[in-house]
């Protein structure tokens, strides 16, 4: 399938907002191009053929998409559906015998991302999760300074992130499987993991009051969270869907440093308690997929595997448990962590 090519083809799968951001982003891409896509929308298959100059057989809708295991020019399925569709896409993908790459949250529950892994596993593709932050240069070195203790042991970590004026699927909880803290709150909680190194023992969450309970009938509006870690850290989380925060915080014994903005495509700032971090603007989207692409090619591992995303789906469940109960609940971690 993906032998001796240049290039590795990628088929992406509803074409949304964020099919848009990650189009744009292949343009830029050395290892791995659009290829096809897969849609429902008829005007939107011209468009695309068009604009991207795809030829018919490349093109896709939600019933025919099983058959694009003949198809030899991709190599590649990215889900970009709504949450509660990820499942399905990825499993069908995976019996179609392609790799994928699925977007994050990788399923509304940890069962359907057992049965995500399970389905690659057993076509013997590769599964990748849509964290394009673990390709950008300052969380690369937030991570660094964390790991390599530059300022001493971890402290406290705080982190937010929110979205005004959500809307469509978003604010509904059958394809969304839940809200703010599925979309967005998820960042703070791989931010908390990744800076640790370590994964929370548990957490406490508590929902903040809504504003407009109309439109947030089946979903959170606004909520915080606590992340406790082995070593005594802890993370303070908050995320909205009526606010604009986008922070990550970190303090250590002998300093700090944070971003802000932290979670963006694009514009990322850092500070540490020496002064400026002067690192370079990357396409976070073309890095994540030719990443994902050199793994294929030479067969080695993702440093975002299908696993990472289920243990955040375990964590997330948590503090939705927690939330909903008023409870501090613990978590079982029956895996290292895997960054
Ligand atoms: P969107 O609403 O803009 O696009 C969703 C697409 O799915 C649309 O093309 C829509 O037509 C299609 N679709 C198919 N069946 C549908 C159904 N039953 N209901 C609604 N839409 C349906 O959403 P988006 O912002 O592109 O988000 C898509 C996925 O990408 C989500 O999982 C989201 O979390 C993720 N995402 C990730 C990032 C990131 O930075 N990694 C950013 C944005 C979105």
């Amino acid at each position: 399938m993906d032998n001796g090519k240049e290039k590795l083809g990628i088929a992406l799968v509803g074409l949304g907002k964020y099919s848009e951001e990650l189009v744009s982003a292949l343009q830029e891409t050395k290892h791995c191009r659009l290829a096809g896509v897969v849609t429902g929308t008829e005007v939107k298959k011209e468009k695309w053929k068009n604009k991207y100059d795809l030829p018919d057989r490349n093109i896709y809708d939600y019933k025919n998409f099983d058959s694009i295991r003949e198809n030899a020019n991709i190599d590649i399925i990215y889900v970009v559906l709504p949450n509660s569709m990820h499942a399905e896409y990825v499993v069908r993908a995976a019996a179609a015998g392609k790799h994928v790459i699925c977007e994050k949250p990788m399923a509304v529950t940890v069962d359907e991302c057992d049965r995500m892994i399970d389905a690659c596993k057993k076509a013997g593709v590769m599964l990748s999760i849509g964290y394009r932050l673990h390709f950008e240069p300052h969380h690369l070195e937030v991570m660094k300074l964390a790991r390599q203790k530059v300022y001493g042991e971890i402290k406290t970590i705080e982190a937010a992130h929110s979205l005004s004026n959500p809307a469509g699927w978003r604010l509904e909880k059958d394809l969304a499987g839940g809200g703010p803290l599925m979309d967005v709150g998820i960042y703070c909680v791989q931010a908390a993991r990744y800076v640790t190194g370590l994964e929370p023992i548990a957490v406490e969450a508590f929902e903040g009051s809504k504003k407009n309970k109309e439109k947030f009938k089946t979903i959170e509006e606004s909520l915080t969270w606590r992340m406790e870690f082995s070593n005594g850290v802890v993370a303070d989380c908050s995320s909205s869907y009526s606010k604009a925060e986008n922070y990550l915080k970190v303090e250590a014994e002998n300093g700090w440093f944070e971003l802000s903005p932290a979670y963006s495509y694009r514009g990322i700032k850092g500070k540490t308690s020496d002064g400026k971090m002067d690192l370079p603007e990357v396409n976070q989207q073309a890095n994540q997929m030719d990443d994902f692409a050199l793994a294929i090619m030479n067969k080695r591992l993702t440093p975002v595997p299908g696993e990472m995303g289920r243990q955040d789906l375990k964590i997330l469940q948590a503090i939705y448990h927690s939330m909903e109960t008023g409870k501090r609940i613990e978590i079982e971690n029956e895996q290292l962590a895997l960054h």
